[in-house]
């Protein structure tokens, strides 16, 4: 187990280190000869310069290699695979591309980015999902020359004869770890086999896993892997955490909310689809305006609450992770993490929303004891630096945990802590300084080492006393 850690571990640094040694002078879009339509609709939406990813995959791409791009989340891949795309396109061949992505908001949000950047170039495209209406789709298939979609639905099309992707000239997967993530890869398959042997193949992400590796060996020809470290710039991303009490963290979110600080969007992650209610209906409670987002909710209503959030209206948006995934939403400087998912891949994914192409964001997350586990595993495995908060005064706010009450009376704190906090009349008291009693107080997940004081990094495993480390 240890082993095969370290050998992984020895891996990344070796491969951070292959790629800083071998970064390049940027360079213009132009110098990578992408037509000037293009540049022309780029600039207008305040793309100048290439992204890493972008400046590495386009030249690839553009001599038709099967390419692999793995960045991290908010780098420009949509672009990276849109260029080469648009400048292929020659209307009136029918279904030239196809896209293929894990969710319908993410579906929509590329087929709006490639008609925004290309909008002096003549194409046609079909987004296509499922949880709506059929024929509208099948009628904007007609007429495409590239089609985006989601799994489920594009299968559906295509057992129905009404999408034809016998000559497409490229496919693309993108956040292909997600598709594989949520149980796609065999429909990837039967979609895959319905392409041309010799089409060309691009695969996007954030990581790379086994099952890709098995896509890659089966449907992709001399395929090649572009991975890239930079992140919109990570300096641009504060990341801060508070230790809080589970049954405080609503209380203390509030108070984070209403703070005095310039806030565009702000996103507030929870784990579970019961979480991000209870949080929505008593942040509303409050005083605070919220929509919420989560898989259960009607695909039109999912879309509208999204299209509505990029407007800032409201500019709070409470959601789970799936439910905002991949979404590129310009704007959100705070993302506050209510609670942390099991996955601590989730994490990178949600602090990915903030901070995007060079704006400054902060990720804050509220961290009891139940999440301290998942906490730890994302140190030791991803390069973040998050550096601990000391608690503010703040008041402590009633919390309605709304209909669990009707399940015979176990109290909140035993059936999950959600707070228990029922005062009438709110409270304030001051904490203190950042840990004082607080380290050997309850948080037994970190005994056996001492607390850090300040901040956890993941050279926490190097033993070397430094927390955080960046690359
Ligand atoms: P990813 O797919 O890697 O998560 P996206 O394609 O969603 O990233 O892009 C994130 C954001 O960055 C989008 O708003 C996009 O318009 C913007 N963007 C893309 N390329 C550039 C660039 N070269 N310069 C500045 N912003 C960019
Ligand atoms: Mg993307």
């Amino acid at each position: 187990m240890t082993f095969t850690f370290s050998v992984s571990r020895a891996v990344e640094i070796f491969q951070h280190v292959r790629f800083y040694s071998r970064r390049l002078d940027r360079m213009t879009f132009e110098e990578l000869n992408v037509n000037q339509e293009l540049v022309k609709g780029l600039n207008e939406i305040g793309i100048k310069e290439p992204t890493d990813i972008q400046q590495k995959t386009i030249p690839l791409i553009k001599q038709g290699k099967d390419v692999i791009g793995i960045s991290k989340t908010g780098s420009g891949k949509t672009v990276a695979f849109g260029i080469p795309l648009l400048e292929k396109i020659q209307q009136g061949q029918g279904v030239q591309f196809l896209i293929i992505a894990p969710v319908r908001e993410l579906a929509v949000q590329i087929s709006k980015e490639l008609k925004k950047f290309g909008k002096y170039v003549k194409f046609y495209v079909a987004t296509v999902f499922g949880g709506v209406a059929i024929n509208p789709q099948i009628e904007a298939i007609e007429r495409a020359d590239i089609v985006v979609g989601t799994p489920g639905r594009l299968l559906d099309h295509l057992e129905n004869h009404k999408l034809d992707i016998s000559r497409v000239k490229c496919v693309v997967l993108d956040e292909a770890d997600k598709m594989v993530e949520m149980g796609f890869i065999e429909d990837i398959r039967i979609i895959l086999n319905k392409t041309p042997k010799h089409r060309q193949m691009l695969l996007f992400g954030a990581t790379i896993s086994h099952e890709i590796e098995e896509l890659k060996q089966k449907y992709m020809h001399n395929s090649l892997t572009v991975q890239t470290e930079s992140h919109v710039q990570e300096e641009y991303l504060e990341q801060y955490y508070y230790n809080i009490k589970q049954y405080e963290k609503f209380s203390l979110l509030v108070h984070l909310l209403n703070k005095e600080e310039d806030k565009g969007l702000t996103i507030i992650f929870c784990s579970a689809r019961s979480t991000v209610e209870m949080v929505t209906r008593n942040l509303r409670d409050n005083g605070i305006k919220v929509e919420m987002t989560h898989g259960k909710l009607s695909q039109n209503r999912r879309l509208s609450i999204i299209e509505n959030f990029h407007k800032g209206r409201p500019n709070v948006l409470v959601a789970s992770a799936v439910a905002a995934r991949g979404l590129d939403i310009k704007d959100v400087t705070h993302i506050f993490n209510y609670d942390l998912s099991q996955d601590p891949e989730e994490y990178i994914h949600r602090i990915g929303r903030t901070a995007r192409a060079g704006q400054t964001g902060k990720a804050i997350t509220l961290l009891s004891e139940r999440d301290h586990d998942t906490f730890r595993e994302i140190l030791s495995r991803y390069p973040v630096e998050v550096k601990e908060l000391p608690l503010e005064d703040f008041p402590r706010l009633g919390f309605n945990a709304g209909m669990r009450r009707r399940f015979g009376g176990r109290g909140f704190r035993s059936s999950g802590g959600y707070g228990s906090y029922n005062r009438s009349r709110p409270r304030s008291y001051n904490r203190g300084s950042s840990f004082g009693d607080r380290s050997h107080r309850g948080s037994s997940s970190f005994s056996g080492r001492s607390r850090p004081h300040g901040r956890y990094g993941s050279s926490s495993r190097s033993g070397s006393g430094s927390f955080g480390r960046r690359y």
